[in-house]
């Protein structure tokens, strides 16, 4: 609402509108790499602390001129999202829940005190963008334009604090199917010597910041084997008194168990939004569409702290069915096993299936939207 004082307003009326005059060559299909080539233009905003959010620009794809003493470049004034295009049978193009992509940016600059802005607005550029970038959406299910909005203090000082001058940009990447050839399940390290997030810190912000420090425990379960690594966070169990391995998510997703209980009701649970995991919006769709369509069928669906001893321990009894990370790159991941202090975790998949029933549907539903195929809310055409 750009009548809130907390959200800045930003007047897409002003937006001015400069086209390439060397239009790129598409990309085949089957060559393009997430995030390696980006379409024929960038849409920019400045902003400063005396006159607020400027006339938005739509321009040729570019670099950026920064004094070396910008505050980005020192203290890390950054925050970025992730979202997508889709191009539907019809030709049409289609954001998914853009506004929860925009609520999460202004959380994450708030805590940086970098400026909110008019989440609406801005969506209403990103259309305008989307529209003009039309050709560089693939136009076949799995494809898609992925979008990176992000914003930088730009202030000139090394002075420690709030940025007088910012900048937000929205740059795109056509990109394929994460599973090019068909579901491929995943094993995951669970890292227990290094800790990505913590209550009252900024894990749950998406902030360039927290990223950095993921790859070097990521590279070390690459190279023992795993996939990815899986975030734990060490506490005391409020229940048995005991210190626990409490799991959240990985590296850029978010990680559901389907747990038989021993009282024999199947229940999809997933780590609370309690500091320590970021607000995925793939997650929080998964879990609205389990409440409506799969607790009819008998599930218990719960956001609850969940710990890796008690993943080991129903995978031991045969009640570990199924687990899968969730975000907007991959939408689902299947996982095969999760390697745990010197154990190994089977996740419940036969040797011979990569996607366990849940996660397929779940994928199946939610892609069902996102292309069109299934009308809903959360689908808004460009
Ligand atoms: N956790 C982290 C740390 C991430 O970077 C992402 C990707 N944004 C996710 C979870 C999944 O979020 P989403 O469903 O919004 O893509």
């Amino acid at each position: 609402d750009a009548a809130d004082p907390k959200l800045a307003p930003i007047d897409p009326s002003l937006l001015q509108t400069t086209k390439t005059t060397t239009p790129k060559a598409l990309i085949p299909h089957d060559q393009l790499i997430f995030g390696r080539t980006f379409t024929d233009h960038m849409l920019t905003l400045e902003w400063t602390a005396r006159q607020g959010w400027l006339a938005p620009h739509i321009t040729p794809y570019q670099n950026l001129s920064l004094d070396p003493a910008t505050c980005v470049l020192h203290y890390a004034f950054e925050a970025f999202e992730g979202m997508k295009a889709y191009k539907d049978t019809r030709g049409r193009v289609r954001l998914f829940r853009p506004d929860k992509n925009m609520a999460r940016l202004n959380k994450s600059v708030a805590r940086i005190a970098l400026p909110t802005f008019d989440g609406a607005s801005f969506i209403e550029l990103i259309k305008r963008f989307c529209r003009l970038e039309e050709r560089f959406i693939p136009d076949a299910r799995g494809y898609s334009l992925y979008l990176r909005p992000n914003m930088i203090g730009t202030q000139r000082t090394l002075g420690v604090g709030p940025p007088g001058s910012a900048l937000l940009y929205l740059i795109a990447s056509p990109v394929g199917p994460y599973y090019p050839t068909g579901f491929k399940a995943i094993s995951l390290e669970a890292t227990t010597y290094a800790v990505r997030a913590w209550p009252g810190g900024v894990g749950n912000s998406k902030l360039g910041a927290n990223y950095a420090p993921c790859i070097v425990p990521q590279m070390q379960a690459a190279q023992r084997g795993f996939h990815q690594n899986l975030w734990l966070f060490e506490d005391v169990d409020a229940e048995t008194g005991v210190k626990e391995d409490f799991v959240t998510e990985v590296g850029t997703m978010n990680l559901f168990a389907c747990v038989r209980g021993k009282d024999g009701v199947k229940e999809l649970v997933t780590a609370p939004l309690d500091g320590t995991i970021l607000d995925g919006v793939v997650r929080d769709s998964i879990l609205a569409l389990a409440r409506e369509r799969l607790v009819p069928e008998g599930w218990k669906v719960s956001e609850r702290r969940f710990t890796m001893r008690s993943l080991a321990e129903a995978a031991a009894e045969g009640r570990l069915l199924e687990v899968f990370g969730s975000g907007t790159a991959a939408v689902v991941a299947p996982v095969r096993s999760i390697g745990w202090k010197g154990q190994m975790i089977g996740c419940g998949l036969p040797e011979d299936r990569e996607v366990g029933e849940v996660t397929k549907r779940m994928k199946d539903w939610i892609e069902g939207i996102q292309y069109g195929e299934e009308e809903h809310e959360w689908s808004v055409e460009v």
